[in-house]
């Protein structure tokens, strides 16, 4: 991603199966105005969405930068740049949605507590601990960036139960 390309660019939330959902994003190497200025662009995507977290590949940029706030509200937002999971721990299944998958929603086995370890908006590293929903968020963000969707988690059946709203997603694509 060259400097200057997102602050021209009109970002929309793209959906499944939008190939760059697949792709590997990109480690940010140096936080210029533009990342600074995406990172606050998602914010308000997310809260305008009723998105309760949103990665930097679902408008479109292949950078490993995500947005959480549990409470869906910018001013609770923390921009996580470069995140890295660790110290996952215990077991917890809860139904996920995601802004990428309109309409669908199915029940996904993750860890139950993790931590993570990112650089804020102006450069600092920081750790974090995150439990429950945060926990939850925080693994389904950081797929993301790997190219992974809820949906590559679901069990069999659960896949079986969301089928018919994911054709629909590829058949609208
Ligand atoms: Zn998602």
């Amino acid at each position: 991603m060259q400097p200057n390309t997102i602050k021209s660019r009109h970002l929309q939330i793209v959906h499944y199966p939008n190939p760059l959902l697949k792709k590997i994003a990109q480690p940010i190497t140096e936080i210029t105005s533009d990342i600074v200025e995406l990172a606050e662009r998602m914010t308000f995507m997310m809260e305008e969405s009723n998105g309760i977290g949103l990665a930097a590949p679902q408008v479109g940029i292949s950078l490993r930068l995500v947005v959480i706030s549990i409470t869906g509200k910018q001013e609770d937002a923390r921009i996580l740049i470069n995140p890295v999971l660790s110290d996952l721990q215990g077991v917890s299944e809860s139904e996920e949605g995601c802004l990428s998958l309109p309409g669908v929603y199915g029940n996904v086995k993750r860890a139950a507590s993790c931590s993570v370890t990112a650089q804020d908006i102006d450069g600092n590293s920081f750790m974090l601990d995150a439990v429950d929903l945060a926990a939850t968020v925080a693994q389904h963000e950081v797929d993301h960036l790997d190219g992974k969707l809820f949906i590559d988690r679901l069990s069999t059946l659960q896949h079986i139960k969301c089928r018919r709203s994911i054709k629909q997603l590829e058949k609208e694509y």
